[in-house]
């Protein structure tokens, strides 16, 4: 998947033409791949079709739901539309396991029943779909220059030239030595990449779904909350995430009886620190003054009030 921005998205400053130049390529080299591996035979040649229908997928995927994600909030959505990509990376990664599982039963299965496997025809098509894939990502690698994830991104585009180099090799082999069982040993390792750089997304995607909370220090959010004049205490906190940068915290503030103008001082106070050192994007504050003070952070079965 190309979309690895924080771990889940693509490259959004990628142009309109080059990225559709690049997607056109991935899915003529995925047809490619499909109509080659069905002549040959070869299992290999299918799950790296899987591998970059998948990446061309995720791309588009990515790309419209990007669209959609930039819709402003409104009466109907009023955190707007922004997880319409958690979703969608979160149904792609799913989608590809389930090939990939697919096409790991069908290796073991030819691993004890080998069948045979057109090495010359399994050769030329790997090499063209190397050329293919190579050239779509110097394309994308023009683009990504500023991309602070470029590293990651240049890893995925690395390992994916090196599963083409082995599809290759391995053709070489079969079509020389006629060591047919090289083809299911082949996407064993291809479908267990595949698998392997999908489940970090699930898992990613299924945290914030499940409105998991972000990765903060919550005592330490505790200990300098405390740390502001008139705050007695904090309970009931809530923290999740809309996407995988904007936090979302609600919590009760204990503070002493003070008026309404001095209380906003207060909040201001509090927004700047979730603000500047946790980066949460959005803070609702319900003020008390003996309310439920002395509660735990976050609400357990016996809190005396919601
Ligand atoms: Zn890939
Ligand atoms: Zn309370």
């Amino acid at each position: 998947m190309l979309e690895l921005k924080e771990g889940i998205f693509m490259d959004h400053q990628t142009s309109g033409g080059r990225f559709f130049t690049v997607t056109l390529l991935n899915i003529i080299i995925t047809l490619f791949e499909l109509i080659g591996g069905l002549l040959s035979g070869s299992l290999a040649l299918l799950s790296d079709a899987f591998h970059n229908f998948g990446d061309a997928f995720s791309v588009i995927l990515s790309y419209v739901a990007n669209r959609i994600g930039k819709r402003s909030p409104n009466a109907a959505n009023t955190y707007g539309y922004r997880r319409i990509e958690i979703l969608t990376a979160l149904l792609n990664s799913v989608l590809l396991i389930a090939v990939s599982i697919f096409l790991l039963v069908e290796a073991i299965r030819r691993l004890i029943h080998p069948q045979n496997v057109a090495g010359g025809i399994m050769f030329w098509v790997a090499i063209i779909s190397f050329l293919a894939n190579t050239l779509a990502t110097l394309l994308l690698n023009r683009d990504s220059k500023h991309n602070l994830n470029i590293r990651a991104t240049y890893l995925h585009l690395l390992s994916d030239a090196l599963a083409s180099i082995g599809v290759i090799i391995s053709a070489s082999l079969i079509f020389f030595f006629k060591a047919n069982w090289i083809d299911p040993l082949m996407t064993l390792l291809v479908s267990g990449y595949i698998i392997y750089e999908s489940l970090p997304i699930v898992r990613q995607t299924f945290v914030i779904l499940m409105e998991g909370a972000p990765e903060i220090d919550f005592k330490q959010v505790e200990h300098d909350l405390l740390q502001i004049p008139h705050v007695k205490g904090v309970h009931h906190c809530h923290a999740w995430q809309i996407d995988e940068n904007q936090i979302v915290v609600s919590l009760h503030l204990n503070l002493e009886d003070l008026p309404l103008s001095q209380t906003e001082k207060i909040y201001a106070q509090v927004e700047k620190i979730l603000k500047t050192k946790y980066q949460i994007a959005h803070v609702t504050i319900q003020a008390e003054c003996d309310r439920g003070k002395g509660e735990k952070l976050f609400l357990t079965g016996q809190a005396d009030h919601q």
